[in-house]
């Protein structure tokens, strides 16, 4: 591919903002980025005007389960095609594929089409439109606890004791698995954080009722994440602060937030904000295969949530997953006084951070992948270019 310049009002690597910039994008990466008058143009590179617009990295989203009318765990290379370019829309350029409990052989199923999908995502064929890049696999269960498992089916949910179960789901992942969401206080559960870390997985607590000594433990063994923060957890008490108390304090420890103002209520997530400072905090949607789409009946993993203004719930009306897209993640962040900058890093560079990818998404830099949103000065998205396309597609 022919290399392009982009010019823009401004740049936000996230780590700095650049007024009056250009990118210079060749073969799908970023070869130089920088104030206009400081970046040399290879003569007769093809120059395109978003002076209109700010540049930032595409979205990063670690948590979730499908848009668009699709779960990640039915779909299969059409469906995946179609999250894919459902949740570009709103900004993410870039995922990881979240299931949830089921029974080990439509587990193991999923995953096995997941890691294939992955590995395909990493081709560098031309796509005439923006598609998010499928990053690997979340497994949000089955090693949960029956008492904050939300809306995850019961029956499914699994001791991590049975250490073949989480075997046969790595084998199935063929090394595509990259976060565990588990519960540290079960049974098993200190080897598992263990075994996931040696398999190369970020081990994150979650729908779990741990004790914060519980918490602490699995800290101690290489757990550095919680998952969706606030949702799922023993609720914090001054003098029982459980898994909430542990997540707070250790700052190994990143956090997901669903910022979408009705999974966690504002107030509980400037304490988050104030505990974790902006660079622990990561933004995930969680969302379900009823994003972006009409109010309706729509399965999430194997079971059925309905969506009514679009909140999910199960039929016992817990809520299930959301239909938030990160770009209304962000922009509840600003509202809630976090400077813009920071707020697009919590789902940019933290996020890829947290995988270990830095150098390649949720950065503007040498080398990373030309994954670039074009923002207005409310953070609303005007456009949006994924590595393989030719050319960016920005609105007029
Ligand atoms: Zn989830």
């Amino acid at each position: 591919m022919k290399p392009i310049a982009i010019r823009a009002k401004r740049v936000m690597t996230p780590l700095v903002e650049i007024a009056d910039s250009v990118v210079l994008i060749e073969d799908g990466k970023i070869i130089s980025v920088g104030r206009r008058n400081a970046v040399e143009l290879p003569p007769g590179i093809q120059e395109y005007d978003a002076r209109a617009w700010t540049i930032a990295p595409g979205f990063v989203d670690i948590h979730i389960h499908g848009a668009g009318g699709h779960d990640v765990m039915e779909a299969d290379t059409e469906g995946l095609r179609h999250i894919a370019e459902t949740v570009a829309r709103f900004g993410t350029t870039a995922y990881v594929a979240t299931t949830v409990t089921a029974s080990p052989d439509d587990t193991c199923r999923s995953l096995e089409s997941l890691a294939r999908a992955t590995k395909l995502g990493r081709a560098d064929a031309v796509s005439e439109t923006p598609a998010a890049e499928l990053l690997g696999i979340h497994f949000e269960g089955p090693f949960i606890s029956h008492a904050r498992r939300g809306v995850h089916p019961p029956k499914w949910i699994a001791a991590p004791a049975d250490g073949g179960l989480f075997n046969r789901m790595l084998v199935s992942s063929d090394g595509e698995a990259r976060i565990l969401t588990m519960a540290p206080e079960l049974p098993g559960a200190l080897e598992l954080v263990e075994r996931a870390r040696e398999a190369g997985m970020v081990v994150s607590m979650g729908h779990t009722n741990a004790t914060y000594e519980e918490a602490m433990a699995a800290i101690a063994r290489g757990a550095s994440h919680a998952t969706h923060v606030f949702n799922a957890m023993r609720p914090f008490s001054h003098r029982g602060t459980g898994v909430l108390g542990a997540v707070l304090t250790r700052p190994e420890v990143t956090a997901e937030i669903i910022a979408d103002g009705i999974h966690v209520d504002k107030a509980a997530i400037q304490i988050l904000v104030s505990a974790k400072g902006n660079d622990r905090l990561i933004l995930v949607t969680d969302a379900i295969a009823a994003t972006a789409m009409p109010d309706g009946n729509y399965r999430l993993g194997t079971f059925e949530v309905s969506v009514s203004g679009g909140v999910c719930r199960d039929s016992e009306g817990r809520l299930a997953g959301s239909t938030l897209t990160l770009d209304r993640a962000v922009r509840l962040m600003v509202e809630l006084g976090v400077p813009a900058i920071e707020a697009v890093r919590m789902a940019t560079l933290q996020p890829a951070r947290r995988l270990g990818i830095e150098t390649r998404k949720g950065l503007l830099a040498v080398g990373a992948d030309a994954d670039l949103l074009f923002l207005d000065d409310s953070l609303h998205v005007h456009g949006v270019m994924t590595r393989r396309m030719r050319e960016p597609q920005t609105e007029t």
